[in-house]
């Protein structure tokens, strides 16, 4: 007999107590009537302040197909679902939020198309409940945005919710940088993609762990861990700003050699400095945010460092492989 394939769901969680049980119920029913597959249920505890871990080791105790691994401090989704990539053991991979936003009911139909040949089913969100007006207006001009810049497709409205064939995993595994974007990496690496829509529900219970700041923070990665359009840009603007300014210095010279000295305009000079000043600002920032950039991924550090995988407490070596 044929041995079964061996699908991990990778959970990221911080701070989920309120919803883990929830969690564990609802896709203990999608696992039960999918026989064919051996599961893997992967939790990366990220940090969490709370009793999840706790709450994990417990749904271990009834049940071995949980494992997980207890990172050392919180370091953000993005490097939480890097150790997931790092330690799952299945042929493909599901990356499940916890909070239940991602219902697992849809994951047979994801298995179905990996069944097919597909190495990257994502889902898609056909509407987003429980999301205020902002953000939802406010990201669909990021992504309007970051899509004319890049030259990679970036997915609209589609989270991480997605399933993965081991070479996504092993593809993804090289890429190391420090400031993830998974989202555009899961683009970047390319392969055979399918869509599928699905109604994203209100988080179950507990509360989202993006603030105002942090979205900021990752749109700014996004922009320039894929495009350096910003600082194309920045050149192309310097010359134009440059040859507009010759222009007028040749105006004034000329002025100046035929009707003499004028005695100049106070606020036409300092219209100028201000202007020229604040643009100056603008594109030394972005120079600076790319610099900065650069900064972290020289130290070359490792992404996270982990405290327990399942109950054995871990060494540092197998890191960075
Ligand atoms: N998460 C994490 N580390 C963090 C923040 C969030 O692992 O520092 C997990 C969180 O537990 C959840 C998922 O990432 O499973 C998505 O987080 P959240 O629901 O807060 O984000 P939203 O759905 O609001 O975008
Ligand atoms: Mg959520």
């Amino acid at each position: 007999m044929e041995i079964p394939k061996l699908v991990t769901i990778l959970v990221p969680t911080y701070n989920e107590k309120d919803v883990l049980n929830m969690l564990y119920e609802r896709l203990l029913n999608t696992i039960n009537s999918n026989s064919k597959y051996n599961f893997e249920i992967l939790f990366i505890n990220d940090g969490s302040k709370d009793n999840t871990l706790d709450i994990i080791r417990n749904l271990r105790e009834k049940d071995k197909r949980v494992c997980y691994v207890n990172l050392s401090r919180n370091y953000g989704k993005e490097t939480a679902m890097m150790a997931g990539f790092d330690y799952c053991k299945g042929d493909c991979v599901i990356i499940l939020d916890a909070d239940l936003q991602d219902p697992p009911e849809l994951i047979p139909e994801m298995l179905k198309y990996w069944e097919e040949g597909y190495d990257d089913v994502y889902a898609k969100r056909r509407s987003r409940k429980g999301e205020s007006f902002l953000k939802k207006f406010t990201s669909k001009i990021y992504y309007k945005t970051l899509q004319s810049v890049t030259n990679i497709e970036i997915q609209k409205d589609t989270g991480d919710f997605r399933l993965l064939d081991r070479r996504c995993i092993e593809a993804l595994k090289q890429l190391r940088e420090s400031q993830r974007y998974t989202k555009g990496l899961f683009s970047w690496i390319g392969y055979k993609k399918k869509e599928i829509l699905f109604d994203r529900d209100p988080r179950a219970a507990g509360k989202t762990k993006w603030n105002f700041r942090k979205l900021v923070g990752l749109s700014i990665d996004g922009l320039t861990s894929f495009t350096t359009a910003p600082l194309r840009m920045s050149a192309i603007l310097g010359i134009i700003i440059s040859l507009v300014g010759f222009l007028y210095m040749m105006v004034i010279i000329i002025k100046t050699l035929i009707y003499g000295i004028d005695v100049p305009g106070y606020s036409s000079t300092m219209v100028v400095i201000l202007f020229l000043g604040g643009i100056q600002l603008i594109f030394l920032g972005i120079i600076g945010e790319y610099l900065g950039r650069a900064f972290y991924e020289t130290k070359d550090r490792p992404l996270y460092f982990i405290d327990c995988y399942n109950e054995e407490r871990e060494t540092n070596e197998n890191l960075n492989k």
